[in-house]
This record gives structure tokens, sequence and C-alpha cells, in this order.
């Protein structure tokens, strides 16, 4: 069996991996994909130390880093099921069941899509889901935001910041938000709200230029320029697969507390799958580390 046993190989995970290994257990890592997210993400000018680097990029050095240690990797591999036996026994889609001391889950999350035509055509090409991410690369142009909850206001008030001006979106007829945000939202001066909107289509050529809603009190079909669009209609986590056994909260993230602990014992979470604060590479990393720290304690205890 393992002393550790990683599943999730973005950031968290490979974090959280190599600092299992680097206590001299046995370590192994389940991966669907390996990089995760960050494959995904174009540009990073926010991982310390380095001053701008690609996702792929990121990705390449973070399996680069894994590899050189003593670490079993299933790449390509996703887990379905977990099982709390003499040893916890995690099942993976493909039949093998890998048995382990403890367990460090790190299955991240995916943001929710609006599924409009042109939204998957122009990801990454306007089309942007992380404002701290992605923000400055609009400066000066003008963006929507596609959301009324807390992330899409925050987000819109990030961006007023930024950009030249800023298009909330809002399907529902008031804003959910925060009375706190939305009051400093409508301070700004650079800032539109359109409740009762309902986005249609991304439009673009190349890149996009603007977006189609309808406005569901009249009926009629508007579009607007832009050069971006921010989807911000919640994150979600990739933790169906473990059932109830666990504590999740109201949106399926893992309740973890500072120890990056569970409510299992011998089972800790890290990462965007987990009811952390933020969701951010930096942070996820610190978790990953936290998380392998807390379960080498936890098997010297035990
Ligand atoms: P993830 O990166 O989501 O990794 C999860 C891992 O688990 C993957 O390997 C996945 O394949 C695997 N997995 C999932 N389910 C299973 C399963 N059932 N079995 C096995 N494996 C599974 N953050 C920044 O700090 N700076 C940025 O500039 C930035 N830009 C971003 C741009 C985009 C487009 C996106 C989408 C995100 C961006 N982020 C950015 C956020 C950042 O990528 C995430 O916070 C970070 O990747 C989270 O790391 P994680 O390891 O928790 O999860």
């Amino acid at each position: 069996p393992y002393d550790v046993l990683v599943v999730g190989g973005g950031p968290a995970g490979a974090s959280a991996a190599i600092y299992a290994s680097r206590k001299g257990i046995r370590t192994g890592m389940v991966a669907e994909r390996l990089g995760g997210q960050v494959l995904d993400t174009l540009s990073i000018e926010n991982f310390i130390s380095v001053k701008n680097t690609e996702g792929p990029k990121l990705a390449a050095a973070l399996e680069e880093h894994v590899k050189d240690y003593d670490i079993d990797i299933m790449n390509l591999q996703r887990a379905k099921g977990l099982e709390k036996k003499d040893l916890f026994e995690l099942e993976l889609e493909n039949g093998a069941v890998l048995k382990s001391k403890t367990v460090i889950i790190s299955t991240g999350a995916r943001w929710r899509t609006i599924n409009v035509p042109g939204e998957a055509e122009f990801k990454n090409k306007g089309v942007a889901y992380c404002p701290h991410c992605d923000g400055p690369l609009f400066e000066g142009k003008d963006v929507a935001v596609i959301g009324g909850g807390n992330s899409g206001i925050e987000a819109a008030i990030d961006l007023a910041g930024i950009v030249n001006h800023v298009t909330v979106l809002e399907y529902n007829s008031d804003l959910k938000a925060d009375e706190v945000l939305q009051k400093r939202l409508y301070s700004l001066p650079n800032v539109t709200v359109l409740t009762n909107a309902q986005t249609k289509e991304i439009t673009g050529t190349d890149n996009v230029n603007g977006l189609t809603y309808v406005d569901r009190e009249s009926g009629d079909e508007k579009h607007i320029e832009l050069a971006g669009v921010f989807v911000q209609i919640g994150l979600v986590p990739n933790t169906d697969w473990l059932g109830d056994q666990l504590e999740r909260n109201k949106i399926g993230e893992i309740v973890v507390d500072k120890n990056s602990a569970t409510t299992i014992p011998g089972v800790f979470a890290a990462g965007d799958c987990t009811d952390s604060a933020y969701n951010q590479i930096i942070v996820s990393m610190g978790s990953g580390a936290t998380a392998a720290l807390a379960a080498f304690d936890h098997l010297i205890r035990n």
C-alpha cells in the first residue's frame, strides 16, 4: 500500500506529492490530466517569482518536478470511488483498486460554463473566467461580466479599475451579490448593470467583438461591442465521485480545517476542490504542501 495517495495532478496535487515524497514515504498520484486547469490557461503573471509564463509551460514544469521524485504517477486515470476498509481503497474507472494509509484529494474544480454559442470558440480569445488572472489583458478595453452574484460583482469591481468600461449582465431582475458589494459597484463611474438580460451569443471573428443578449422584459435582442467577456456564474468542484461520506459545503466543496484535514481522519484535501477562500495556483500549492505535511504527521501518530 501507499503511505500517501494523491488524487489529482494539478498544482495542489503536484505540491502534495512532492512534499510527501520528500518525507521518504511511499507516495502515489492518480491524475485524470496531469497539469489540471493550468493546461487551459494562457498567460500566468501571478505565480510569484515567475514574472510571466504560459499554462502549458508551467504544467510541463510541474510534471518535470514531480518526476524528479520517487512518486508512482498514474496519469490519465480517473478515480471513481473511495472507501475506508483496513486501509483506504481508491477505485479507478479502469477497475483497478489502489490501497493507501492516507489520501489527499486534490481534484480541483471547473468554471461553470454558460453554454451559449461563441463561449467555447472564443475561450482564451476574449472569453475569460478568472479576473485576477486575465483582467490585465483587457486594460483600457470594454468588457462584460456575466453573473450578478458575489463573484460576478467582485469581478466587475476588480475589472473596473483596469479596463475602460464594464457591463454586468444578470439574468434575474436583481443582483444577488451582497449589499456592500452592490453599493461599491454602483459608486463606480465606468460600470453599467443590465438586469433581466439573457446572454444569447458571444460574437467575434478571430477574437471576441461583442455579445448579444435578450432583454427579458421587452423581448428585444441587443448587441454590445466588447473585447472581453468574463463568465462568472460559479465554480463546480470535482467532488461528486466522493458522495456524502465526507462533509462538503452546499456547493460541493470539501470542508477542510487549517491542516487541510477533512471530516474523515486520514483523508486530507487541497486546492480548488476545497472550501478555501480563493482559487489560485499559488494558494493551491500552499494547501497541497499543508495536506502532505499533515498526512505525514497523521502517519507518525497512528
Ligand atoms: P486543478 O488544476 O483543477 O487540478 C485538478 C486535478 O485533478 C487535475 O489533474 C484533474 O485532471 C484531476 N482530477 C479531477 N477529477 C479527477 C478524478 N475523479 N480522478 C483523478 N483525477 C481527477 N490561477 C492563478 O493563480 N493564476 C492564473 O493566471 C490563473 N489563470 C487561470 C485561467 C483559467 C482559464 C483557469 C481555468 C484557471 C486559472 N487559474 C489561475 C486558477 C488555477 O488554475 C487553479 O486555482 C488551480 O489550477 C487549482 O489547482 P488544483 O490542483 O486545486 O486543481
